[in-house]
C-alpha cells in the first residue's frame, strides 16, 4: 500500500530538508492561524523539489508552495495536501558586479542587507516587507512607490513537470500585485535584481526612514498578513474602510485596525472563519458606502 510519510521521507534526504505530517499551519504564517497541512516539506534542493512533484503529480495529491506565509490565510481546517515550504535549501544570496542574486527561500530582509553590505541601491523598499524572494515575485511585492518589477532582471522557475525556465520579468507578466506564476504554476527557485552602484550612508538612511514610516503607520504589534484588500484604482482601502466606520471593527478575534483600517489583524485568538467573516462584512459595508468593491490582496489556502 502507497505510504505518503515513508515515499515523502525516502526523497527528502538531504541535510537541509525536513519532513512534518499534520504539521499546523499557524506556525508558518504571520497571521498565526490555520489549521494542519497533511504534509509539510521542506526540500533541500531542487532534485528533492523535482521529485516531490513528481510524486504529487503521479499521485494525484494536491500541493502548494510557502515562502514566509506573510500574505496567506489558512483555513481553520488545514491544508489536505502537500505544503512545499521554500526554506533552507532556498536561502541564500550573493552579489555579481551590481546584481543581486537570491534563493526563492531568501528573506527580503536579507537580501536587502547584503545589497547594503556592497553599497548597491534599489533594494531599500523591500527591506521591511516580511516575505520570501519567491512570495515577492509572485506578488510583484511593492512599498513606497517602488515594486520588484522594477529591479527583477530575470528569475529561474521549475515547471510542474520539473523544467527549468528563465524568466524575464515581462515574461513573468509583473502588474500590481500580482503575476503569472500561480496560473502557470511555477515554483520560484531564485531570481537576480538589478541595482545600481550607491553611497552605503544614503542607503542606510532610506532603510531607516522607510522602517520609521512603517513603524508610525502600520500596526505591527499584531499579527497580520499586512495591506488586506488591494489598491482600487483611484482609492485607499484603508481610508475606504474608515469613511465606512469601520474602524476597530470585531468579529471574533479578528479586527479591523485602529491604527490603518486596511490591516485586519488577529487580535485575540482570531480563526480563518473570524477573519472572513469581517472581510466579507468590510467588503459589503465599502460597496455599499461607496460603491466601490474590494479585492483581496490576502491569499487564501484550503476549504474555506
Ligand atoms: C506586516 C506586513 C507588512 C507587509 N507589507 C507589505 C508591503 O509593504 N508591500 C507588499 O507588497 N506586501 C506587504 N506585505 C505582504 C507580504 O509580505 C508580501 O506579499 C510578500 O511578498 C509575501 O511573501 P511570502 O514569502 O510571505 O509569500 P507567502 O505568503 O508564503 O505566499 C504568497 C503566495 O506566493 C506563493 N509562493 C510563495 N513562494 C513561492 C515560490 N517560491 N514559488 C511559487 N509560488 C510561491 C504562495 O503559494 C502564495 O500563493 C506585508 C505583510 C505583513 C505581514
Amino acid at each position: 500500500m502507497f505510504d505518503l510519510e515513508q515515499t515523502l521521507k525516502s526523497i527528502l534526504v538531504s541535510e537541509n530538508a525536513y519532513l512534518r505530517m499534520n504539521e499546523p499551519m499557524a506556525r508558518h504564517t504571520t497571521f498565526r492561524i490555520g489549521g494542519p497541512a497533511g504534509a509539510f516539506v521542506s526540500p533541500g534542493n531542487e532534485e528533492e523539489l523535482s521529485a516531490v512533484l513528481r510524486l504529487c503529480r503521479g499521485r494525484g495529491l494536491p500541493y502548494t508552495v510557502l515562502g514566509n506565509g506573510s500574505n496567506l490565510l489558512v483555513s481553520d481546517k488545514g491544508y489536505d495536501g502537500v505544503v512545499i515550504a521554500m526554506e533552507d535549501g532556498f536561502a541564500w544570496r550573493r552579489t555579481e558586479g551590481s546584481c543581486l542574486i537570491a534563493g526563492a527561500g531568501e528573506l527580503l530582509s536579507r537580501a536587502a542587507s547584503l545589497a547594503l553590505e556592497r553599497s548597491l541601491t534599489g533594494f531599500e523598499f523591500a527591506a521591511g516587507i516580511p516575505g520570501t524572494v519567491g512570495g515577492a515575485l509572485v506578488m510583484n511585492a511593492g512599498a513606497y512607490g517602488s515594486e520588484i518589477k522594477d529591479v527583477l532582471a530575470w528569475a529561474r522557475v521549475m515547471t510542474e513537470e520539473g523544467r527549468v525556465l528563465t524568466l524575464s520579468g515581462e515574461e513573468l507578466e509583473l502588474g500590481y500585485r500580482t503575476s503569472c506564476i500561480p496560473s502557470r504554476h511555477y515554483i520560484v527557485l531564485e531570481a537576480a535584481f538589478r541595482l545600481l552602484p550607491g553611497e552605503k550612508d544614503a542607503i542606510v538612511s532610506r532603510m531607516k526612514e522607510l522602517a520609521a514610516r512603517r513603524r508610525e503607520k502600520q500596526p505591527l504589534e499584531y499579527h497580520s498578513a499586512g495591506s488586506t484588500f488591494k489598491r482600487p484604482e483611484g482609492y485607499f482601502a484603508g481610508k475606504l474602510i474608515e469613511d465606512a466606520g469601520l474602524k476597530g471593527c470585531r468579529v471574533g478575534g479578528a479586527q479591523v485596525s485602529e491604527k490603518h483600517c486596511g490591516f485586519v489583524i488577529n487580535r485575540d485568538n482570531a480563526t480563518a472563519a473570524d477573519v472572513i467573516g469581517l472581510c466579507n462584512h468590510i467588503k459589503e459595508r465599502v460597496k455599499a458606502m461607496s460603491g466601490v468593491e474590494l479585492e483581496m490582496e490576502v491569499k487564501k489556502l484550503g476549504e474555506f
